[in-house]
């Protein structure tokens, strides 16, 4: 028998713009990176789908397992192919389905290549009526139904061979990874970032990550492994990722010190965004991302988060803002993130935390209440302590460098000339 083959198809809506031969090699080359380490003899295109040959040795499971996490895919199937002759198909046809209990069923045809002699629906009649001949043989009490039958049965005559298969995967939907643009999502160790995260790499973005932590953690309690934790997981959907580390209490020392006690926060997501835009300008990224979500928290009303975003010059997503937290949860629990979140860990935003916090901030209030602080010095501050963890997946495996400063003695990155605003 040969090895087995999985089609793959993408979903139809970025297909009709002219982008079409983008996404599709963008698909490709993800597929191509997701299965690294698997053999695969190759992955070919024929008409509308995608599918992947495996190599003799690969394991099936794996194999699927590894589309599974690939964005772009609409469902996938581990398809028998069939040489062009429709006896062969319903013999094939057969062997798919011969294993499987149902009641119902249907033949579903897709004819992509027009030469093909029969068209869908005599494929669909010749190889229903030989299916249900075999049930009948066989003593098998199964009927045909086109409405919502148990079972379909679905063939597709492609330019290339002809394909059977029953069990249909739905895959995640989404946009190809990487094709997007790049943005800088701040990452906290939470649940709600890292599900913005992959709200926003399903659409297709490519993320940094940044994380400010606070010092004094026990040992095995710093949000640091959290954070680190969280990009390694998200990174298995885009293939490589940064995560940049800022050491946060000084700052917060300095606000708490200078700044009335309700705007703290504030002020710290204020600090925060300024700091992940110069990270976002070195990445040559065009927006940042929180996983904030719409009165959540005292310091996310609708004032608060305008007054906040009034210290960023770049856009600030929040793909979780119309998002309840149950919702929030349900999607880390899937991904995976919801585990890592749990752990316990040192949150650099609880310490000093007001015991009165705004509900209304403005932009004016909060420049004036920062105006005591030098905030240059400050943001260049977390800059110098900043490190760079580096994660690439490969062979089914993220692997992540040993963290290594940002700025390097003497030597500034681009980000530190960007303007701190
Ligand atoms: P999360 O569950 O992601 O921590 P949250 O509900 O706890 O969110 P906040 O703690 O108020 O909300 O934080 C709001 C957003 O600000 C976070 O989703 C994240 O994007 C950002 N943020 C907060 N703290 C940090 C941090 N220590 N490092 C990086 N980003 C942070
Ligand atoms: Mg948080």
């Amino acid at each position: 028998m040969s090895a087995p083959v999985i089609v793959v198809h993408y979903h139809e809506l970025w297909l009709k713009g002219r982008n079409r031969r983008f996404f599709l090699g963008k698909l490709f080359s993800a597929l191509r990176q997701a299965l690294a380490g698997i053999p695969v003899e190759r992955i070919e295109q024929p008409g509308d789908r995608l599918l992947i040959r495996l190599g003799p040795g690969a394991s099936l499971e794996q194999a699927l397992n590894r589309v599974q996490h690939v964005f772009g895919i609409a469902y996938y199937a581990v398809a028998r192919l069939v040489e062009r002759d429709l006896q062969a198909l319903c013999n094939a046809a057969w062997r798919e389905i011969e294993p499987l209990q149902f009641a119902t069923f249907a033949v579903r045809a897709r004819r992509s290549d027009k030469t093909f002699p029969h068209s869908s629906m005599q494929i669909e009649s010749a190889v229903g009526r030989f299916l249900l001949d075999k049930l009948r043989s066989e003593s098998r009490e199964a009927r045909v139904q086109l409405r919502e039958p148990e079972l379909t049965c679905y063939v597709e005559v492609t330019p290339g061979p002809l394909l059977v298969y029953a069990r249909k995967i739905p895959g995640l939907g989404g946009l190809p990874p990487n094709t997007a643009g790049r943005i800088t999502c701040l990452l906290s160790g939470g649940y709600d970032s890292a599900v913005a995260a992959y709200r926003l790499i399903k659409r297709g973005a490519h993320l940094s990550f940044v994380h400010f932590y606070g010092t004094g953690a026990r040992p095995g309690e710093s949000s640091l492994h959290v954070a680190s934790g969280l990009a390694r997981v998200l990174t298995r959907y885009q293939f490589s990722a940064k995560l940049y580390r800022v050491p946060f209490e000084e700052i917060q020392r300095e606000i708490v010190r200078y700044a009335p006690e309700g705007l703290r926060v504030l002020l710290y997501r204020r600090m925060m965004l300024r700091i992940a835009e110069l990270f976002a300008r070195r990445d040559r990224a065009l927006a940042l991302a929180t996983g904030d979500s719409l009165g959540q928290v005292a310091s996310q009303t609708l004032r608060n988060l305008a007054a906040v975003d009034a210290a960023a010059t770049m856009p600030v997503f929040r793909p979780l803002i119309g998002s309840d937290k149950l919702e929030i949860l349900e999607i880390a629990r899937r991904i995976g993130t919801y585990e890592i979140s749990s752990e316990p860990f040192h949150d650099c935003c609880p310490v000093f935390l007001p015991r009165a916090p705004e509900l209304s901030a403005n932009p004016e209030e909060l420049e004036k209440a920062e105006a005591a602080l030098d905030r240059k010095a400050l943001i260049a501050q977390g800059l110098r302590g900043a490190t760079l963890e580096k994660f690439a997946y490969a062979d089914g495996r993220v692997q992540s460098h040993e963290p290594r400063p940002v700025v390097h003695e003497g030597r500034h990155t681009p980000a530190t000339h960007a303007s701190g605003n």
